[in-house]
């Protein structure tokens, strides 16, 4: 009786030793996002907003970690986290997307493949509705990485994506913004873009951002989330990264290049390339906002040298959180 119960536990243990190295040895998956830096003033933050945006960020996060649990690839966890935001009134990107000075909305985004460096962007599009989706397709369907306005509009119809008409962009709030910032400057500070980072099982890093730009904005103005480089960068053999802030300034210190060649040039950790880059080169300029972003092994930062910026994650352990401000 005695022997038979011995022998009984030491199966267990022999199940529990087989089991679990094929469970610890899983490769990692991990997912970040953001819904842009410029966030609401804390006074401005009433307790009912913050758990509207809090709310949406955690439903982009669950919809891309849903994919990456299942072995999806980090593209597809990218795309969906953003359609959640896309299609939130509440962030600078698809609907609810900034004013230009004339009233009308144009939008931008891009996508990387951390894997084969593959790229697409579309910038100035007007009518669709989920431009990270059309910029995947200038990945995956044309031999080109960017195209911009009425040539890209071309492209979605030629592949049969639906349009949307302006009116589809518009919120009393960012409407209420641009009078604002007609009345008391020349241009806004940036406000709600976009983005997301994901590692998938495979060992596969991708990332993408979609935005409005920044609010009265004139004359074709592009920043830099549709700008491989600046607003979003991906390559294995570093890190994915996305950006939002004042898109000039990214665009002319090529913000998330620069994060991935100090990890891969100068052998910096993720944390250090970014905030180099991000307090050191970016705020002495003048440059405001801030990034996202993973490496290889699944670490996950976020950046930024304002006051806040919308973000969440889902670490390698399944932990998600949440952030606005510096918390
Ligand atoms: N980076 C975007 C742009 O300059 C704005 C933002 O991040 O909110 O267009």
């Amino acid at each position: 009786m005695l022997k038979q119960f011995t022998l009984g536990l030491c199966s267990v243990a022999l199940i529990a030793l087989t089991i679990s190295p094929a469970q610890t040895h899983e490769a990692p998956i991990a997912l970040v996002i953001h819904g842009g830096a410029g966030t609401l003033e804390k006074s401005q933050m009433t307790p009912a907003r913050r758990k509207s945006y809090e709310a949406v960020l955690t439903q982009s996060l669950q919809a891309g970690h849903g994919i990456l649990k299942k072995g999806g690839s980090s593209l597809d966890a990218v795309e969906a986290s953003i359609h959640i935001l896309e299609d939130s009134p509440l962030f600078n990107a698809g609907k609810g997307a900034v004013f230009t000075h004339d009233g009308t909305h144009e939008l931008d985004a891009s996508i990387m493949n951390g894997q084969n460096l593959a790229a697409g962007a579309v910038a100035g599009v007007k009518h669709i509705q989920n431009p990270i989706s059309l910029a995947r397709a200038v990945m995956e369907k044309s031999p080109h990485v960017l195209m911009a306005g009425s040539g890209a509009e071309a492209f979605a119809s030629f592949l049969g994506m639906p349009k949307v008409e302006q009116s589809y962009f518009f919120t009393q709030e960012k409407w209420d913004l641009l009078q604002e910032v007609k009345r008391e400057a020349e241009q806004a500070k940036p406000f709600g873009t976009v983005g997301a980072v994901a590692l998938d099982r495979a060992g596969n890093l991708a990332a993408g951002t979609s935005t409005g730009g920044m609010t009265n904005k004139r004359f074709g103005r592009v920043g830099d989330s549709p700008i491989i480089g600046a607003g979003t960068y991906a390559n294995n053999k570093a890190c994915g990264v996305s950006a939002t802030g004042h898109g000039e300034y990214f665009i002319r210190t090529a913000v998330a290049h620069d994060i991935f060649a100090r990890m891969a040039y100068g052998n910096k950790s993720l944390k250090q390339a970014a905030d180099e880059v991000i307090m050191g080169v970016l705020k002495p300029m003048g440059g405001e906002g801030g990034i996202i972003a993973i490496d290889k092994q699944g670490q996950i930062e976020t950046s930024f040298n304002g006051d806040g910026m919308y973000r969440g994650w889902v670490d390698s352990k399944g932990q998600l959180m949440v952030k606005i401000y510096r918390e």
